[in-house]
């Protein structure tokens, strides 16, 4: 045990919650490990779209990310459609209102500016209690455990977490093809429009988002049954109304899961360790965006943390639980079976409102996709820049 590196957090995972994480705490001067069980760059299943909060938040200089030659799409307007009719097209303007960004090269780049010390393609083996801290791995000795994780995190595990039983996931498929110049030239999608498609029952959608010559299709519901039938039904009918070119739909898409923040019954705290992200099942509930709440929660936890002056007891780490449900609202206190689907007369309704340019415009785009009535989370003065 005498070798065993000291450290004032140790942080597992490295996508954007926990490299936030690790530079905002490295940045005010503690010393921090990030430990990821996959080598960087590493793909990660996401559609990459973010929000311009999200770049406020990460105090992202976007020449920089440009520069390194990094897919940075910048997005003006949507189509959107309940599945089966004609999508409306909705223009937001000149200012771009969100990016596709393509998660390997991002994720790579958060971690690589967060400051930390990265130890990658390193699962978490072992954590356990050693009086008032952890030891992780045989090899790190920390007052602090940060759960990073995404869904499946080992920290979430570990904290009473049930994962993969009694939770109430989305499931989604997907699939990121980079087009050969011939398909790029023949494709009708836009990079500055994604199409969103929204399944009739209304338990979840789908999108093509192009992103420079990569292409990223995918559908997610709050129900996984029958997922990939869901997928199976949605590429053809891309391939029928000439949206989809045939060889490009038969990609071989990844599935993955997560959790909404109402229906997530995870523990935010405990003691000497908190989680963050996905970890904690924080995605908005409406779009299933998950990189803006990952990000915001860091940015919160970082604030908390600093406030316990190196005593991390569950009473002190509170203040972050608290900073969660003021920003995020109410959440389930027990997991339960997914909400029902909305009933027939909510979808007839429904498939009337996906055909207005008023509704996909003020609901569907600017309030649930890009969620403009919630502020920023500004970016603490010393992280801005890089
Ligand atoms: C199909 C799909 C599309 C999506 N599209 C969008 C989108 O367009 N925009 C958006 O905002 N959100 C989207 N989301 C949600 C978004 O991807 C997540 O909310 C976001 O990645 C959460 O970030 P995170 O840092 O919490 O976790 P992650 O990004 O999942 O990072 C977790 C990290 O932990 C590591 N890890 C896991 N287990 C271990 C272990 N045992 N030991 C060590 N390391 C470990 C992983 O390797 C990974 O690097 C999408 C999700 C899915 C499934």
């Amino acid at each position: 045990m005498s070798d065993l590196v000291r450290r004032d957090a140790v942080i597992v995972g490295g996508g954007p919650a926990g490299s936030t994480l690790a530079r905002a705490l490295a940045r005010s001067g503690a010393s921090v490990t990030v430990l990821d069980q996959r080598n960087f760059p590493r793909d990660k299943t996401c559609a990459g779209w973010i929000t311009p909060a999200v770049i406020g938040s990460l105090g992202l200089d976007l020449e920089k990310y440009r520069r390194r030659g990094h897919v940075l799409q910048p997005i003006h307007g949507f189509r959107v459609a309940r599945m089966g009719d004609r999508p409306v097209h909705n223009d937001h303007g000149a200012e771009p209102v969100s990016y596709g960004i393509r998660r390997c090269e991002f994720d790579h780049f958060l971690l690589a500016r967060s400051g930390a010390e990265l130890r990658t393609g390193a699962p978490i083996e072992s954590m356990e209690r050693a009086g008032s801290d952890w030891i992780v791995n045989g090899a790190l000795r920390t007052p602090l455990l940060v759960g990073a994780g995404g869904h499946f995190c080992p920290v979430a595990r570990a904290l009473g977490a049930d994962l993969g039983r009694g939770e109430a996931v989305v499931g989604a498929q997907e699939f990121e093809v980079q087009m050969t110049p011939e398909q790029a030239a023949r494709s009708s999608v836009r990079g500055d429009t994604p199409q969103l498609y929204f399944c009739p029952d209304l338990a979840g959608y789908a999108w093509v988002v192009r992103k420079g010559n990569w292409l990223n299709v995918g559908i997610g519901r709050r129900n996984p049954r029958e997922l990939g039938e869901h997928m199976d039904h949605f590429l053809a009918g891309m391939v029928r109304e000439g949206v989809l070119d045939p060889e490009l739909a038969r990609s071989r898409a990844k599935g993955h899961a997560y959790l909404l923040y109402p229906d997530a019954a995870r523990p935010l705290i405990a003691e000497g360790a908190l989680l963050v992200g996905d970890a904690a099942g924080l995605a908005y509930p409406e779009s299933g965006e998950g990189i803006r709440p990952a990000v915001e929660s860091a940015l919160l936890a970082a604030e908390a943390i600093r406030a316990c002056n190196g005593q991390y007891t569950a009473g002190r780490l509170q203040a972050y639980s608290e900073k969660i449900q003021d920003r995020f609202g109410d959440r389930r206190v027990q997991a339960s079976a997914p909400a029902p689907n909305a009933n027939p007369l909510k979808q007839f309704a429904a498939s009337l409102l996906m055909r207005t340019r008023w509704f996909t415009r003020e609901f569907v785009t600017r309030r649930w996709f890009l969620h403009e009535h919630v502020a920023p989370l500004p970016c603490p003065a010393p992280l801005v820049g890089a």
